[in-house]
């Protein structure tokens, strides 16, 4: 994923924020079907529902804070991208924003294809079934192990990401007597999030390797002279949360650029380009992300037109959305425990859980919405910061938001659309126990990731 922060709207001053903020909702208790799973309800008791299971049996059975993860819906986010891509190109989700065995099941039986960037991911899928030539390698430093392993298991893909790594891969595919499919990362000077990008001076950055100064070019040459690797394509990702289209096509037009240099140096037409994710998600009621089959058909008309203009077939184009699939699948639920009104700044609402189950607001400067979700409330709104319970300042889950007032200690509050980079960016700072994940469907809910327990911290703890 990017680095770079998430700068949906504005900075926030430290003091009462002027106007740096929505205005209060309407009617709290609405739920705005943007940020929230798509079966997320109230109920007539007011009590927020998820597939049909009330918050606050489901506290009680599973406790807080948990992630409750709507199963319909992320199939039908795998869905939408499969049918919107079609059969002529390929979906991989991006594993790094949340992977479990039932997630890489539900990809298995929904058609989609995996990314990983670790041996763990790797670990995972394959032992959760996800056939190899559906998987594909990713990360700008994999081990010696890694890669043998990759190769071993038969990966669709390996995705190049550096000189020494194209030698590194050719070495041991060799060596195993096989012939890695790989593309070849490549950075097109492009940085995109939100509602910008930026088209010049961004090769400064660790990930693949650059367009400019004919890197690229010397790569593709390399790889195609080792008899190890069989180069199928060019990949490059952008950014991340994106919203607007234009970042991508600066950067496939470059990709398309590269194809051409390739088929004039080689007599080569390379098969395959792969554009990468981050495409965005509704954190708040300000943001309006796209659905998959306009960015299917934004991708699509502009690889057609680049390859028309380049005399190119048209290349098999891949993606890789991770936070557009789980991102809105999931809330995270938490008690509030203590209610801390600053006269004149605002109420400072201290839940359960915090930055080491959300760590984008601290690390991202992330923007989320919350809401009171164990009951409704007529009481007039009130501007909270949602903090956690760690030993830092920054332990911020959402920095602004409108609360009822007379929200108490014992009330249940869910943050949406935690479904990706959450429980998969969760640390045990202060010895916390991460929290599960519940996929809920259909009347239905069960554990896929189980809550930690003491035992597990002391079982790594050797003494
Ligand atoms: C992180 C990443 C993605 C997924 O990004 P999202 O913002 O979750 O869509 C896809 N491809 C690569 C190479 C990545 O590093």
């Amino acid at each position: 994923m990017s680095r770079s922060a998430h700068p949906a709207g504005p900075r926030h001053a430290d003091v009462l924020p002027e106007g740096h903020y929505s205005a209060p909702p309407t009617d709290l208790n609405l739920l705005d079907p943007k940020v929230w799973a798509s079966t997320v309800r109230r109920n007539d008791e007011g009590v927020v529902t998820v597939g049909g299971l009330g918050v606050d049996e489901l506290a009680a059975e599973f406790g807080t804070p948990a992630y409750f993860l709507d199963e319909s819906d992320f199939r039908a986010r795998c869905r939408a991208w499969a049918d919107a891509f079609g059969t002529d190109a390929d979906v991989f989700y991006a594993g790094k924003a949340f992977l479990s065995r039932a997630v890489v099941r539900w990809l298995k039986e929904e058609g989609l294809n995996l990314d990983v960037c670790s041996g763990g991911e790797l670990t995972t899928a394959l032992s959760a079934g996800m056939p190899a030539e559906r998987i594909a390698f990713h990360g700008n430093n994999k081990s010696h192990q890694e890669i043998q392993r990759a190769v071993e298991a038969g990966v669709g893909r390996i995705v190049l990401d550096s000189f020494q790594e194209i030698a590194r891969v050719a070495h041991i595919a060799e060596s195993l007597g096989k012939r890695q499919r790989v593309q070849i990362r490549v950075t097109v000077g492009v940085e995109a999030h939100t509602h910008e990008f930026i088209a010049t001076a961004h090769e400064d950055q660790k990930f693949g390797i650059a367009l400019a100064g004919g890197q690229a070019a010397e790569a593709v040459r390399r790889a195609l002279k080792l008899d190890g690797l069989e180069l199928i394509g060019i990949h490059s990702h952008i950014g991340s949360q994106i919203f607007d289209m234009a970042g991508f096509e600066v950067s496939a037009r470059r990709v398309v650029q590269l194809l051409a240099e390739v088929r004039d140096e080689h007599g080569v037409e390379l098969p395959e380009i792969d554009l990468g994710g981050g495409l965005g998600i509704a954190y708040t009621s300000d943001d309006d992300p796209r659905e998959p089959h306009h960015i299917a058909k934004a991708l699509n008309e502009i690889v057609t037109r680049e390859c028309e203009a380049a005399g190119l077939r048209t290349p098999r184009i891949s993606v890789e959305p991770g936070r557009a699939i789980v991102g809105p699948t999931a809330f995270t639920l938490y008690e509030v425990g203590t209610v801390k009104p600053l006269e004149g700044l605002r109420t400072y609402v201290s839940v359960d859980g915090g930055m080491s189950d959300n760590i984008r607001t601290a690390l991202y400067d992330a923007e989320y919405s919350v809401s009171l979700v164990s009951r409704t409330s007529d009481a007039d709104p009130m501007l909270a910061r949602v903090v956690g319970k760690h030993c830092e300042s920054g332990d911020i889950v959402v920095k602004d938001a409108f609360l009822p007032a007379d929200l108490a200690p014992g009330d249940l509050i869910a943050v949406p659309a935690t479904g990706a980079y959450c429980r998969s960016m969760a640390s045990n700072y202060n010895h916390a126990l991460r929290p599960p994940v519940v996929a809920v469907r259909d009347g239905e809910a069960r554990v896929i990731v189980r809550r930690e327990t003491e035992e597990d911290l002391l079982r790594l703890d050797v003494g």
